[in-house]
Parts: structure tokens; C-alpha cells; sequence
């Protein structure tokens, strides 16, 4: 057996949105979004120096992520919780109008348009 047919073994772990919502990546955290109203698509970097505060939860300190998304489409707002640890490890989230999608459906929903 030569090395590449080993290696296609390990596929892409899924991403389980009910789990974590959110790609980290250096400098934010994104996140990929549809509107509940229209079924527009959003995608949203929320920076962690700027735009996420430190904070308490059930006496752990950790980062505290507040968003709010409004569409061209329609005036529905979507309203992003979150709570991450000090490593920014996803430790509990909510979101209000609007669900949230994988990147690779945000890609395909924009491919569309
Ligand atoms: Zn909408």
C-alpha cells in the first residue's frame, strides 16, 4: 500500500454546528449565519481584540461575544450569544432569529445568487 492511500483514510472531521458554531481563526471568530425571516446568508468576523470583552460565567473568566445582525433583505435582527474560554474554547452560545449554517452551505447559498 503506498502512502497516499493511507492518508485518504483521514477525512475532514464534520463540522457539528449544534456542538460549535464558530471558526476560529487568529485574529476572529467567524461565523456563518441565515436570516429566519428571508433566508439570507451572512457571514460575520467578530475580531477578538476589538470586539469581544472579557467576561464571567458561572465564575469562570473567559471572552464574551455579543452580535447583532441585520440584512439588506429584510429588517429581521439576529442576535448572536456566546461564551469562550480563556482559549477561546466555544463554552456555551444562543442565537435569536436566524440559525446558524456551515461555511460550505454559506459558499453554495452564495454560489446561487
Ligand atoms: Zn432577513
Amino acid at each position: 500500500m503506498k502512502g497516499g492511500e493511507v492518508m485518504s483514510f483521514f477525512r475532514r472531521k464534520k463540522k457539528d454546528l449544534s456542538k460549535d458554531p464558530f471558526y476560529m481563526t487568529s485574529k476572529a471568530v467567524v461565523m456563518y449565519v441565515r436570516c429566519s425571516k428571508c433566508g439570507e446568508v451572512f457571514r460575520s468576523h467578530v475580531y477578538k481584540g476589538s470586539e469581544i470583552a472579557l467576561g464571567y460565567k458561572d465564575g469562570k473568566s473567559g471572552y464574551e461575544l455579543r452580535k447583532e445582525l441585520i440584512g439588506a433583505n429584510c429588517p429581521n435582527k439576529i442576535e448572536v450569544n456566546a461564551f469562550f474560554s480563556n482559549s477561546f474554547k466555544t463554552l456555551s452560545f444562543d442565537i435569536k432569529g436566524g440559525e446558524f449554517i456551515t461555511e460550505e452551505e454559506y459558499y453554495r447559498e452564495k454560489g446561487k445568487r
